[in-house]
């Protein structure tokens, strides 16, 4: 974060974050309401929440679920048009409570999971967008499918009764992301799968360039996590 960043209020930090956003779409000849803020609001409290919602924002991001069900129902009870993406690693055992509480879920990495979520689904009535996370860099700790498992992913998803609403994926630490972001679009357009979940703090403007339609921004808009909290 630049110097004097920290000191700026919740609105501020959220208007550069959209103005930068703004400006990479039209130097690709996009429209920013082509790209979807999310707000990655995990291991944040109410307090630093709130004034983001105060000042317009409406989608947030969690990675855990056990977390965003202590943190989002009173916020929501208080803001309805919120929208709640899961962002996180997603046990096939949490499959129902997730359905439950969010509208989107960019962790969809392996057919367990997607028989899971598609029994939640038609249990609950309830049908939140699906991301295909795919593991771009072929991390071993990391989560996502690997390149050559998506399309029997897809495939799969697709013999549940699932639609997919995009890819998302996380690029390796430490590198350029572009080139992986570059893949993913290419990914995306082999399968026919419109949306693109990529792109964080350090490199939202370089996706938003790639044709990211939903990005995931957490230190830029809330200062730095205490760290040790995170876990992908
Ligand atoms: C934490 C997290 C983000 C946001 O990261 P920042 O660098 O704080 O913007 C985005 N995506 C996922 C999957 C995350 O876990």
């Amino acid at each position: 974060m630049a110097p004097g960043e920290d000191e700026a209020s919740a609105g501020e930090r959220l208007d550069t974050v959209k103005a930068r956003i703004a400006r990479a779409a039209a130097k690709a000849g996009r429209g920013p309401g082509e790209v979807t803020l999310i707000a990655v609001s995990k291991t944040q409290g109410p307090e630093a929440i709130r004034p983001l919602i105060e000042a317009g924002q409406r989608g947030f991001g969690e990675n855990r679920v056990q977390e965003a069900t202590e943190k989002w129902p009173p916020l929501r009870a208080a803001f309805p048009a919120i929208r709640l993406h899961l962002v996180g690693r997603l046990q096939s055992n949490k499959a129902e409570e997730a359905v439950a509480l969010f509208d989107a879920i960019h962790s969809v990495d392996r057919p367990s999971l997607v028989d899971a979520l598609a029994r939640a689904i038609e249990k609950s009535g309830r049908a939140p967008e699906l991301f295909v996370q795919v593991n771009i860099g072929d991390e071993p700790q990391k989560g996502g499918c690997a390149i050559g498992a998506l399309p029997d992913l897809l495939a799969g998803a697709e013999e549940a009764g699932l639609a997919i609403a995009g890819l998302m994926c996380l690029p390796p630490a430490e590198t350029e992301p572009a080139p992986y972001f570059a893949l993913l679009a290419k990914l995306a357009r082999r399968h026919g799968v419109a949306g693109l979940s990529m792109g964080m703090s350090g490199d939202y403007e370089s996706a938003v360039m790639i044709d990211a339609t939903h990005v995931r921004v957490g230190t830029a808009l809330f200062g730095a996590r205490e760290s040790g909290r995170e876990g992908r």
